[in-house]
């Protein structure tokens, strides 16, 4: 039954992501003008807000000029709504599920954002800092550790940071999102995060490359990879540190 509640919470905070993903980039506040078709300009009755399902229900298309609405419109939401509740599941109902449902909302921003434009914008960087030392102001407050995330998010910045200077081939976005992550979630999943993402966009790269979507030129996007290896250290991190301490540390 929670569950449920997350999921149409995760619906609709993914319905909130898709108009700052549509309008930050374009330079328009995410508050005003209510939400409006791009095509014809009619603002959208509330009833047609329903994420999800007035897609559905309006089969994809603009109820007032027929204009096809992108299917990544559901797909975020959709997405939002099942990473919520895998959280859930995994957190429960805790100060560190409420922080983690922040951090993907960001994660999901960022990452998206990234991949349309191959920007990083500032006011989702720093409204992703400003809600991490919230979370770290919590943390004091309730007598837990704080150091961690500290050390994390410069360890996250940093190491990007110090390739970005010897070596380029990321921006100084990549950067800042390592260092948002960090501020969440510490120091260790930090440094799995760091491997993971790296790897993940390598893995990304070559088969752009072996697929001739892109060339070995192309700038390509690392905040989605970011994204993806940060998910899989607020679900699997601990597991597979566990792991790889057991099994390969001694090889
Ligand atoms: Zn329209």
């Amino acid at each position: 039954m929670i569950e449920l509640i997350v999921f149409l919470l995760g619906l609709s905070i993914g319905s909130f992501l898709n108009v700052c993903i549509y309008r930050i980039p374009r330079g328009e506040s995410i508050s005003f003008p209510p939400s409006h078709c791009t095509n014809c300009n009619k603002s959208i009755k509330a009833y047609d807000l329903v994420p999800v399902v007035s897609y559905i229900f309006l089969k994809g298309r603009c109820r007032y000029c027929g204009e096809k609405i992108s299917i990544k419109y559901p797909l975020i939401e959709l997405i939002t709504g099942i990473v919520f509740v895998v959280i859930y599941i995994k957190y429960g109902l805790t100060i560190e599920c409420l922080k983690f449902f922040f951090l993907v909302s960001f994660l999901i921003l960022v990452g998206i954002i990234d991949y349309n434009s191959m920007d990083v914008y500032a006011v989702t960087i720093h409204s992703a800092l400003i809600c991490g030392l919230f979370f770290l102001g919590v943390n004091m407050y309730m007598n837990l550790p704080v150091k961690t995330y500290i050390i994390g998010a410069i360890i996250g910045g940093g190491v990007i940071a110090i390739i970005i200077i010897l070596f380029g081939g990321m921006g100084w976005g990549d950067a800042e999102m390592c260092a948002f992550c960090g501020l969440y979630i510490g120091v260790k999943l930090t440094l799995l995060m760091l491997f993971l993402s790296v790897n993940i966009g390598a893995i990304v790269a070559v088969t752009n490359i072996l697929l001739k979507r892109k060339t070995r030129k192309d700038p390509m996007p690392l905040c989605p990879s970011i994204a993806f290896g940060t998910f899989i250290c607020i679900i699997w991190g601990e597991k597979i540190l566990t792991w790889y301490f057991n099994n390969l540390l001694f090889f």
